[in-house]
């Protein structure tokens, strides 16, 4: 096969109004701002390479005021798809030209693929955070207390994943308690069934107090840390160490190669902990084969971002 051209690390508004194709062609994106810390392009060019498809994927540093520029201009230019991060999950929502349901409900869209010219949002983090659970833990969904951390686009993906798969119990905390009580509320209707767990209930929403988290630390089986909070160098821990508990597994959304504050919180209270390394191949591959059609090559995606 051919040697790839060099990708510049990030393009522009202004590359993608003047665009010169380069071989083999950009027909793939993930827009962000700030973009420069994906990993997606190596994984999905790993995919692609792997595939034999002859067309490469590149990070696209997009405003948020751009953002309706940039699609009609990849509309133009017959891209397959993209990926969004932030700050653009949400404000796309009203430039698609249609989703699939679980986008509505979610209020946020990951994934784009363009069929004849028309936008179409798909959502990927909930269904990639299910399919890292069970590998990094061995366990599915449905047989866990959760309590997922944050009420944005990322929890009300996984809460809504968590609902869908039937989980045992559902406790969202946030800091802004009334958006918590809002997304439980909308999936109050998943809860009804006859699971019993005796005196808690099976869907709440908590106040963002270490009295509220020792209280459901007794209570569920596994923490998601779906805020940013880590990110930024001297984040503490979401939840103190000395509040975790051996019994707990932790899944910080937040994926770095150094252990975030929660995963090394959890490890000193002898938990079990996972950063978001895996939630990131798995809504990765899931994308791939929305784009494709066909079965993404998670092994070689794995290798690309390790
Ligand atoms: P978002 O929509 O902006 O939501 C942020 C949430 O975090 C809100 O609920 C907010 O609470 C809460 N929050 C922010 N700062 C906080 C603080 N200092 N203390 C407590 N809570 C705080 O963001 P998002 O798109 O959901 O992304 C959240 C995280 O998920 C990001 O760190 C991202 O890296 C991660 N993520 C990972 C993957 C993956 O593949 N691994 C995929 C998607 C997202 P309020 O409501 O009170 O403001």
């Amino acid at each position: 096969m051919k040697k790839r051209k060099t990708l510049k690390s990030v393009y522009s508004l202004s590359d993608l109004k003047s665009w010169r194709d380069i071989d083999p062609p950009i027909r793939l994106g993930v827009f962000g701002d700030p973009v420069e810390h994906s990993l997606s392009p190596q994984m999905q060019n790993g995919a692609l390479e792997h595939c034999k498809i002859d067309m490469q994927y590149a990070r696209f540093h997009i405003l948020p005021n751009g953002l309706r520029k940039a699609f009609d201009l990849i509309r133009k230019l017959e891209f397959v798809g993209v990926n969004l991060t932030i700050p653009h999950k949400i404000a796309a929502l009203e430039l698609l030209d249609a989703t699939e349901d679980n986008v509505k409900r979610i209020g946020a869209s990951n994934v784009i693929r363009i069929e004849n010219g028309k936008l179409r949002g798909f959502n990927t983090d909930g269904r990639g955070f299910s399919r890292a659970v069970r590998e990094e833990f061995s366990v599915d969904l449905r047989d866990l207390r959760v309590m997922v951390l944050g009420a944005g686009g990322a929890a009300r993906a996984i809460a809504l994943q968590c609902a869908k798969e039937n989980c045992e119990r559902l406790v969202i905390a946030n800091g802004t308690f009334e958006k918590g009580q809002q997304l439980a509320d909308s999936l109050r209707n998943f809860f009804e069934g006859p699971k019993v767990l005796g005196p808690v209930p099976r869907l709440q929403a908590v106040p963002w107090e270490e009295r509220a988290f020792q209280f459901q630390i007794a209570n569920v089986d596994l923490i998601v840390n779906a805020t940013p909070v880590g990110l930024n160098r001297g984040d503490a821990s979401p939840i103190p160490s000395r509040l975790l508990a051996p019994h707990v597994m932790v899944y910080d959304t937040i994926y770095s190669e150094k252990r975030t504050p929660l995963v090394s919180a959890a490890i000193e209270a002898g938990a079990r902990a996972a950063n978001g390394l895996s939630m990131l191949l798995h809504q990765g591959a899931l994308a791939f084969e929305i784009w494709f059609q066909r079965e993404a090559p998670l092994e070689v995606m794995r290798a690309a971002i390790r």
